[in-house]
């Protein structure tokens, strides 16, 4: 027992019956000690554990119920110091540049608070005692207003409640207990008020325990170990390592850090990882829990502007429960339920949802209804039932948060108490709560919230108010515990040290993060603090610049409190700026005194450490089978081949990746490579007759890998709605509201037989533009005005274009048909050439096709001769005009030129195309026309072997870097530059294999 246990336990042997209050620096504290006074064989009885503050709180309690008044929080503090601010700062004072600053508010609150545990109240004449009087002044307004603050919300902090309390007890001359002993640790930091309270409370029955002397920290010969490891993960696991590896039993063992921040999510997620139970003295981050992530979650989806991203995360993430929302208890998994927001193409905007949502709910129950219309199987029907229901489910829930999220007012504020009571909602209706955990969490969250939404609504910016909360829930602790049978204890080490356990371990022990850094306190400097201070003498405000040796006077006592074995350690590698770290010189100190050399430098504390603890552990104690691993890797020297045997055999997906890689990376073509053996004509349309669009048969001749994985596998990358606050529609959108427009324009000139004309037209196609742009702004709407207006202006301009450029291309000919559609059933067919079935193209040799599409426009230039022509919004960099099909990365114009001829026969029209090609009305197209001649040996070619790879199943990557221009599968084949090398090698091996290359080598020999 430490000298503190050891005096508790003689008083009360000494004064068995007596009633004895032991006043501690906090309950938990109090009741540690006094367990281990038990532990140790002193049993006691009436021994009371009290804080200053739980005996000043029970003497007033009645009258703070009586007077309705409750406790303060550390989140109302802060947002009644915003609001001091913006009452009492104006622009041009002191500190009226920070007055909406969040650093500012913090400080400031900091600075209140320990002004009024210094009691330095609003009369305390800080203008004169400041050398700045403009700064004393309002530093003075800034208390009185705070503290009328919390007298108009009914709130008390503690020092109120002290105060009160010093007023009864003095009024009243009360002890709380006539017969009982005051135990008072020597060790006990007391302001003067509370040691006044102290006295007048105990009426002279103070007895002072002993405690050991700080200063004396190293008068007994400690057995201290030093350990230094990689990292800071390293140091905690080596701390695992050795608990465990000694077989100590937990309950045996403290762990104390430096750095909260940086130790105690470390030691929460490594002990979670390997079953190590352990108690927080301080509690765990609400972040950790379900209700904190959700909650945060919703905080970024709102700060983002209702970016889909922040709402699809908590989804997937399982952190929200949708049985409320869905209605039932079967709600949809969270993958699903993820999957509806990304299939909805949402994107952001707080607009977009219901709409989106709405529509692909339309689209499900079609689909619903065209696939049960011949479909008997139950799995069907289960399928189209859980689709909806995921869709119904989690509209509800979107809904559900609109409802509860307030709307910035036109100047974009809202009242953080309105947000505040939407976070608290949020909590309650939707968190998940899956362990005591989320349980504690869910109940501090919603107190968290309605503690701020009691405040009087203050308005302010949206993002400052989510910024507010966000702070609020990151700064949330729950689950502070005392030392518990078979838990290892984690604390601070300004607070631990008291459980009287045999091992201690005190990690964090690096020049950077002790003793720490004496930051002054931005607001009040401490000569301004030296200054009060004479002022309001006995009582003092704290030098903030002493931290680093109050941190040191800190650590000296819990050494001194400490029995049995301590290690220290400390990370000597930022392992992410990849840097050395030191040891603090408190180590340095500790290694002179275990050798009782205080000549001992640096260089032999490192050489006395020895190597660091890393990831391969130096025992044989393994945290997990990667430990383990590692450690027979190192055992075994370098990496050899039989080594990797091992592995393989151990690992059979480890080996099959090890022989993928091997056969990609060899000059042979291979299954690795994209080689499917036995295709037997299944995915060749030639023998499958499945049709096939001109994107499909130009995506196989670019990259028939792309291919393989978009057409075969249908692997699809994940829709991208990325925010661009410069873009309203992407390409594709832009594209298809320009092709609505020209569509509608030239289908309503034609019915009255009219041709393009600037004169007469421009007025009627603007019109017809801003009706297609005020549908589309309603159906997307943009990120902002300027991007909307940037697009409107280019529509106009795309629209000039086409119409100047029409009125001379028709003089030539007669525009007939429009976006006519063949192959395509789910689309309406235009008449007259139109079809929902496809088209039969003939490649030669006996041999045909089926080819599916949508044509833009027909034009009938004499008799029996027609033109086909392809709207392209964008420039006319891709399309090549020298080349006729550029080895079928240019196959539409031909392709399409041959479906209308086709189309044109089956309504028993004559028709031959003379010219196919395409228009560029866009401002990157400048209005350009490419048409190209027929080549139908050219076309056979092309297509007979492009459909030769599908035939023999051959998918290599694209053999040249400028084939792969954009592509969304460049993180399968690891770039262009590798795949195409790669490629480039394997055309090269004339060998053996059966030339499976052979198809690839014919293309790559269409030279047109
Ligand atoms: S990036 Fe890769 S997958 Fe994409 S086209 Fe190029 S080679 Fe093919």
């Amino acid at each position: 027992m430490n000298r503190l246990a050891e005096e508790l336990a003689r008083f009360c042997d000494t004064h068995r019956l007596e009633e004895k209050i032991f006043v501690s620096p906090s309950l938990a504290i109090g009741h540690q000690i006094a367990e281990t006074v038990v532990r140790e064989g002193y049993p006691w009885i009436n021994l009371r554990i009290e804080t200053v503050h739980t005996l000043a709180h029970s003497m007033i309690e009645t009258q703070l119920v009586q007077e309705g008044l409750r406790i303060v929080s550390r989140a109302q503090a802060l947002a009644m110091v915003e609001q001091t601010c913006l009452r009492t700062l104006t622009p041009g004072g002191y500190f009226g540049k920070l007055r909406d600053q969040p650093g500012f508010h913090r400080a400031l609150k900091a600075t209140i608070e320990d002004m009024r545990v210094a009691m330095v109240s609003p009369r305390t004449p800080m203008a004169e005692l400041l050398e700045n009087s403009r700064k004393g002044h309002e530093i003075q307004i800034m208390i009185r207003v705070y503290e009328n603050s919390l007298a108009e919300n009914h709130l008390v902090d503690h020092v109120e409640i002290l105060r009160r309390a010093l007023e009864k007890v003095k009024a009243e001359d009360k002890r709380i207990s006539t017969n009982g002993f005051f135990l008072i640790p020597e060790s006990l930091e007391l302001s003067s008020h509370e040691r006044d309270f102290l006295e007048r409370l105990a009426s002279g029955r103070i007895h002072v325990l002993a405690a050991d002397d700080p200063s004396a920290w190293n008068a007994r010969a400690l057995p201290v170990q030093i350990l230094s490891a990689l990292g800071e993960e390293n140091e905690v696991r080596e701390v695992f390592r050795r608990i465990l590896g000694r077989g100590i039993e937990a309950d045996r063992v403290e762990v104390l850090y430096t750095d909260p921040t940086t130790y105690l999510p470390l030691i929460y997620e490594l002990g979670a990882q390997y079953g190590i139970n352990c108690t927080y003295a301080e509690g765990v981050p609400v972040v950790f829990s379900r209700p904190g992530q959700a909650v945060l979650g919703y905080l970024a989806w709102l700060g983002s502007d209702y970016d889909v991203s922040n709402l699809s995360r908590i989804l997937a993430a399982d952190v929200v429960d949708l049985r409320k929302a869905a209605g039932n208890e079967n709600p949809p998994g969270p993958v699903r339920a993820a999957r509806v927001l990304r299939d909805a193409g949402v994107g952001w905007g707080r607009e977009r949802y219901l709409s989106c949502l709405n529509d692909l709910m339309r689209v499900y129950r079609e689909r619903e209804r065209t696939d049960l219309q011949d479909s008997e199987i139950p799995r069907d029907r289960e399928f189209h039932s859980k689709q909806i229901n995921a869709v119904t489910a989690v509209r509800s829930f979107v809904q559900d948060l609109f409802t509860l999220t307030p709307v910035p007012d036109t100047q974009g504020r809202v009242a953080l108490s309105e947000l505040a009571l939407a976070a608290a909602l949020l909590v309650e209706k939707f968190s998940r709560r899956a362990d005591e955990l989320d349980g504690m969490a869910s109940m501090a969250l919603r107190g968290l919230f309605e503690a701020l939404s009691s405040l009087p609504a203050m308005r302010i910016g949206f993002l400052d108010a989510i910024r507010r909360l966000r702070e609020a829930v990151g700064n949330a602790y729950v689950g502070a515990q005392t030392p518990e049978p078979g838990y290892l204890h984690i604390s601070d080490f300004r607070t631990g040290g008291y459980s009287g356990r045999e091992y201690t371990f005190i990690l964090g022990l690096d020049e950077s993060r002790y003793p720490g850094t004496g930051l002054q306190d931005p607001i009040l400097l401490d000569h301004e603090r030296r200054v009060i201070n004479e002022q309001i003498a006995p009582q003092r405000l704290s030098l903030l610049g002493q931290l680093p040796q109050e941190n040191t006077v800190a650590l000296r006592a819990c050494l001194a409190r400490l029995r049995g074995r301590i290690t220290m350690s400390y990370s000597c590698r930022n392992l992410i700026e990849d840097r050395e770290q030191f040891p603090a010189p408190f180590l340095l100190d500790i290694y002179r005194s275990l050798k009782d050399d205080p000549a001992t430098d640096y260089t032999a504390l490192r050489s006395a450490i020895g190597t660091p603890a890393g990831f391969i552990p130096s025992q044989t104690t393994y945290l997990d089978e990667t430990e383990w691993w590692l450690s027979r890797l190192k055992e075994l020297g370098r990496p050899n081949e039989g080594i990797a045997a091992m592995v393989r055999a151990v690992y059979p997906w480890l080996a099959h990746g090890y022989h993928a890689q091997a056969e990609r990376i060899s000059d042979r073509f291979t299954v690795f490579d994209g080689w499917i053996k036995d295709t037997h004509g299944e995915i060749d349309p030639r023998l499958n007759r499945v049709p096939v669009s001109c994107t499909e048969i130009e995506a196989l001749a670019r990259c028939p890998f792309a291919y393989f994985l978009r057409y075969v596998l249908e692997v699809e990358p994940p829709d991208d709605y990325g925010r661009d606050p410069t873009v309203w529609l992407d390409a594709m959108a832009f594209g298809i509201l320009l092709h609505e427009i020209f569509h509608s324009f030239m289908a309503e000139i034609t019915a009255r037989e009219e041709k393009p004309n600037f004169t007469r037209h421009w007025e009627r196609l603007r019109a017809i533009a801003e009706e297609c742009i005020t549908r589309w702004r309603h159906r997307m709407p943009p990120p902002n005005l300027a991007a909307f207006t940037t697009q409107r202006s280019h529509v106009f301009a795309a629209c000039y274009t086409f119409l100047k450029d029409e009125e001379i291309h028709c003089q030539q000919g007669t525009p007939r048909y429009f976006e006519i559609p063949f192959g395509l059933p789910g689309l309406e067919s235009a008449p007259p050439i139109g079809s929902p079935d496809p088209v039969s193209i003939d490649i030669g040799e006996g041999k045909d096709f089926m080819l599916r599409g949508r044509i833009d426009r027909v034009d009938h230039k004499g008799r029996d001769e027609y033109e086909v022509w392809d709207y392209k919004s964008g420039s006319s960099r891709n399309i090549l005009e020298e080349k006729q099909l550029n080895r079928g990365r240019q196959i539409q114009h031909a392709l399409y030129a041959r479906a209308v001829e086709i189309l044109l026969a089956r309504v028993q029209k004559q028709g031959r195309v003379t010219r196919s090609g395409y228009f560029f009305p866009g401002l990157k197209g400048e209005g350009q026309r490419i048409a190209k001649p027929q080549d139908t040996l050219a076309l056979e070619k092309v297509l007979g072997t492009l459909f030769g790879l599908l035939r023999d199943g051959i998918f290599p990557y694209a053999p040249d870097p400028d084939f792969c221009g954009f592509c969304d599968y460049r993180c399968v084949c690891k770039g262009p530059e590798k795949a195409n090398a790669q490629t480039q090698m394997k055309l090269e091996n004339r060998g053996a294999d059966g030339n499976p290359f052979e198809p690839m080598r014919r293309l790559m020999d269409c030279d047109d």
